[in-house]
């Protein structure tokens, strides 16, 4: 995988920098049943016996991903079919939060990302959350590694210079019900950015309402709602030189680029990522005062 020089979203401030990876295998990753327009296999009903790693829980498996966009990247998902579109239940969480608490407990930090909705870039409708670990051969090789977005997001005077919106909570040691209403909280004050109004009980159950991208560190759990999967990448003179699709792992501070072309643009015209993430993500809100 080829990484391009980290883009500054605004200025040239070290922080806000986002790392474009080379990824074209993403090309071949099935776009999901409603984007394919086939007969749509369920990858998690009975997972490749090469690819599967290890039962979680009686509720959980791990699974490789067969499109990797890093390396070990692997998924969690539910053994019996639940909708990825419906809000995450207390063990989801608590499942995600052990394997983010294995990887820290070995020094290593692992970065979990859950796209849920027609517009947060998932293509699977069976529940499940992707990992990605922290690149150690990158960091052997010098390279500085990742910027873990998400959890620079912790600090409001950062998210105020983001050009979209995300709502954070900070993670401390905590069971499995204290996580989910840490979650049920971001969801809530999404919802009510979006629609101007709490959300009903019956809102909390169910599906979610709209598309969104939800991050967890060992320190950070961030949402970041979603408007449009992606944007196309159209120069100055209003030429389309590619396409960017968005999900989970921006929050980690990475974009996705299938092509060459697409990684080179995006590499010489700053303002262009910063074009693609004002479209597929809530405004920031105008108020900075505190808060998220
Ligand atoms: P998403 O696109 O966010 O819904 O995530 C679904 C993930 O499942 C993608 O990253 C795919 O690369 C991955 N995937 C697709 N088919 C398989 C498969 N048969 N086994 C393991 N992972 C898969």
């Amino acid at each position: 995988m080829l990484l391009g020089p980290r883009l500054p979203l605004q200025g040239a401030d070290q922080c806000r920098e986002f790392l474009v990876r080379f990824a074209p295998g993403l090309a071949s990753k099935p776009k999901g049943p409603k984007r394919d327009g086939q007969a749509h296999v369920d990858p998690f009903e009975n997972p490749d016996p090469d690819l599967f790693i290890a039962d979680l829980s009686i509720e959980h498996f791990l699974v490789l991903n067969k499109f990797p966009v890093m390396p070990q990247h692997f998924i969690l998902a539910t053994k019996e079919f639940k909708e990825q579109t419906h809000l995450l239940e207390p063990n989801d969480l608590a499942a995600a939060f052990d394997c983010v608490r294995a990887y820290a407990a070995t020094g290593r930090r692992l970065f979990a990302f859950f796209n849920s909705g027609e517009e947060s870039g998932a293509s699977q409708p069976h529940r499940h959350i992707q990992f990605v670990p922290e690149d150690t051969q990158q960091i052997k090789k010098g390279e500085s590694g990742w910027l873990v977005l998400a959890d620079k997001m912790l600090h409001a005077q950062y998210r105020d210079q983001l050009p979209f919106r995300v709502f954070v909570e900070w993670l401390g040691d905590l069971d499995a019900d204290t996580l989910h209403a840490m979650y049920l909280s971001l969801f809530t004050q999404a919802f009510s950015a979006i629609n101007d109004r709490k959300p009903t009980t019956d809102e909390f159950r169910g599906a979610a309402g709209f598309s969104y991208n939800l991050a967890m560190t060992r320190d950070t759990m961030v949402l970041c709602p979603r408007v449009t999967e992606g944007a196309p990448l159209v120069d100055e003179r209003g030429q389309v030189r590619g396409h960017l699709s968005l999900n989970g792992t921006l929050l980690s501070g990475s974009v996705l680029v299938k092509t060459e072309e697409e990684r080179k643009f995006l590499i010489d015209d700053e303002a262009a990522l910063k074009r693609v993430l004002v479209q597929a993500c809530l405004p920031p809100r105008e108020s900075k005062a505190g808060g998220n």
